[in-house]
C-alpha cells in the first residue's frame, strides 16, 4: 500500500486549451492555478469553457487580481495573480481602457485646474 491516494498538486499538470502550453496544477506560491501563465486564460470549472482575461484590479492591500469572463457562460471570474504570470499580457490588459477611452483625449488639453 505505497499510494496515499491524494495527488501532490507540484507533479499534477494541465496542458492549456488555448495556447497548448503544459503548465503545473500549482503555481510558484503553492497556490492551485486557475489560468495559465502564460496567455492567461483558464477552464470554468463550471461550465468546462474556456474563461478569456479581460481587465486587471487592484485590491485595497495592493494583491492584483485577474478578471475572467468565461466563453460559455459569459460568467465573470476574479482570480489572484500568480508570481510567474506573463506580466507583458497583464500590463497590456490593464493599461487597455487609456488606449481605448470613449472619449477623445483632446479635450484633456482644454481642462483648466482653478
Ligand atoms: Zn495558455
Ligand atoms: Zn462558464
Amino acid at each position: 500500500m505505497s499510494h496515499s491516494g491524494t495527488p501532490n498538486p507540484h507533479l499534477s499538470t494541465f496542458t492549456c486549451i488555448r495556447c497548448g502550453l503544459v503548465v503545473s496544477a500549482a503555481g510558484p506560491d503553492a497556490e492551485p492555478r486557475s489560468h495559465c501563465p502564460n496567455c492567461l486564460s483558464g477552464t470554468h470549472g463550471r461550465c468546462r469553457a474556456r474563461t478569456h482575461p479581460i481587465a486587471v484590479a487592484i485590491l485595497r492591500d495592493g494583491d492584483w487580481m485577474l478578471i475572467q469572463r468565461c466563453t460559455g457562460c459569459d460568467q465573470l471570474e476574479a482570480a489572484p495573480v500568480a508570481a510567474d504570470d506573463n506580466q507583458l499580457l497583464l500590463i497590456r490588459i490593464a493599461v487597455k481602457p487609456l488606449a481605448q477611452p470613449p472619449f477623445p483625449l483632446e479635450h484633456l488639453a482644454q481642462l483648466r485646474v482653478r
